[in-house]
Order: structure tokens, then C-alpha cells, then sequence
């Protein structure tokens, strides 16, 4: 992490297509952060697959890993989605630190078998398909799962969630760890996305640009982009294939580095 202050862009009104460039003072860790819907909104990407989102409804923790203090300029969870079981997404004592009592919980059965009692309390289990609501809070579980035949045995079919959660009609998809899946491409009215590319979990920059340009979210960060062994899918080539199908958001999602 960095200790560098700069400056960031605070897109308002993006309904409206205004754009303000405010000099800001970034937090010290050097994230950055944009709103949406005229500043209902508020995205904080962490790194890597971990993000927060701070909305009008409460505030969530998708797939939170790793050291805690990353986490100590944020809101309380109000809900934590957790999307599978791997590493770079799922780590018991991070939840722990982060969970509070007030937390709701939403995660794949798989991750529920790997909990804590303490931290099975308030987490409700969605598999692929399913959906619950809190209030004007709504989580949709979209099957996660690789389709490439060399890479099934990463993400199998049936096991992994992504999510739409949506909130007073803002409708936010998170893919999790995936490869174009038929339900990723027949998802409506979507507000905001944020895209996995890495090699070889996942999928390439191609396959999730042709996606995007398949479902159209209105914004769309491309996250979860280095792979193993030095693959890097390269967020640029990503924005440039998408093209005018959708706004491509970039978050700091490894420190400084774009790439
Ligand atoms: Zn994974
Ligand atoms: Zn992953």
C-alpha cells in the first residue's frame, strides 16, 4: 500500500453525464473510490475480488479477505456476500474481524459448510438460482462457474455464487469467479457490474468484454485480473473491446499498478 496523497474523481450525476473533478485528499492506503446515481451509490474497491459498497439501504462487503485494517476507514458491514471458497474470496478470520453482531451474512452452501458456528448465526445460504430479500434489499445467487473444458475443475458448475444485489431498483452485479455463463448473458437492467478476468481460473479479457457487450450494465469495473504465474488480463484491452456498451470503471485494485 501506498502513503501517497492524490487526487480523485468523484463522478456526480452520472445519470445526468456530469462529471466534477474535485482535488481530494485519498485516504492514506491510497484507494480510491466513485459514486453512482447521483451519489447514492458509493463503490470503495479494496483489492483484488474485494469491494465495498455503500448504498442508501446499508452498506456491504463483497467476498472480504486478508488483513482487517483494510478495512478500518470503512462503515460497519451491514451485509457481507461472500461469493465461493477459494482464498483470494473467502478467509474465516477476516469474517470474524468484520461480522458484527447486526451483520447479515449471504453466502454459497459451500462457504456456509466452512464456518464457525459463530459466523453461521444471521448468514443465510443462496445456492445458484435462489434469492432472498431484507427489506427494500434484494440477492439474487447467479451461477459462477468456468465453461472452458481445461479450466471446470477451478470453478465447477453448481458450487459458486455471483450476485445481484439490488437496492431501491439499483441493480449491481458481481460476477464472482466465472466464464460467460448463460445466465451472466441474460441479465436485465443492470446498473453496475464488476468482471473477473485472470488466467486460468477465470476467463480472458475477450470473453468477459464479449459478455459485458452481451448484457450492457450501464458501468462496469473490470476486476480480479492477475492470474497465477504472472498473467495479468489487461483492464485496458477489456475497456477498449467494450467500447460504448458500457462505462468501464477503473478501480486500484493493486495498489498503484493499473495493469
Ligand atoms: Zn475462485
Ligand atoms: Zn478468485
Amino acid at each position: 500500500m501506498t502513503h501517497t496523497r492524490r487526487s480523485f474523481l468523484i463522478q456526480a450525476g452520472a445519470a445526468a453525464g456530469i462529471i466534477t473533478i474535485l482535488p481530494f485528499a485519498a485516504r492514506a492506503d491510497g484507494h480510491m473510490s466513485d459514486v453512482f446515481a447521483d451519489g447514492a451509490i458509493k463503490v470503495h474497491p479494496i483489492a483484488h475480488a474485494s469491494f465495498v459498497m455503500e448504498t442508501p439501504k446499508g452498506v456491504f462487503y463483497v467476498d472480504p479477505v486478508g488483513d482487517p485494517a483494510q478495512y478500518a476507514d470503512m462503515p460497519a458491514a451491514d451485509y457481507i456476500l461472500v461469493t465461493h471458497e477459494h482464498g483470494d474470496h473467502f478467509n474465516v478470520d477476516t469474517l470474524a474481524a468484520l461480522k458484527t453482531d447486526a451483520t447479515q451474512m449471504i453466502t454459497n452452501p459451500g462457504v456456509f459448510a466452512k464456518l464457525t458456528d459463530a459466523l453461521k448465526s444471521n448468514t443465510q445460504v443462496l445456492a445458484n438460482g435462489e434469492a432472498a430479500m431484507w427489506g427494500e434489499i434484494g440477492v439474487e445467487a447467479i451461477p459462477a462457474h468456468n465453461t472452458t473444458e481445461e479450466r471446470m475443475n477451478f470453478h465447477p458448475v453448481g458450487r459458486d455464487n455471483g450476485y445481484v444485489v439490488t437496492v431501491a431498483g439499483f441493480r449491481t452485479y458481481i460476477s464472482g469467479d466465472t466464464e460467460p455463463t448463460p445466465e451472466m448473458l441474460a441479465l436485465k437492467d443492470i446498473d453496475l457490474a464488476f468482471l473477473c478476468m485472470n488466467l486460468p481460473f477465470t476467463q480472458t479479457a475477450e470473453q468477459a468484454a464479449e459478455a459485458v457487450k452481451a448484457f450492457k450494465p450501464s458501468y462496469v469495473y473490470p476486476y480480479h485480473y492477475h492470474g497465477r504465474d504472472g498473467d495479468v488480463q489487461d483492464p485496458e484491452l477489456f475497456a477498449s473491446l467494450v467500447g460504448d456498451a458500457s462505462d468501464v470503471k477503473m478501480g486500484h485494485w493493486y495498489g498503484d499498478d493499473h495493469g
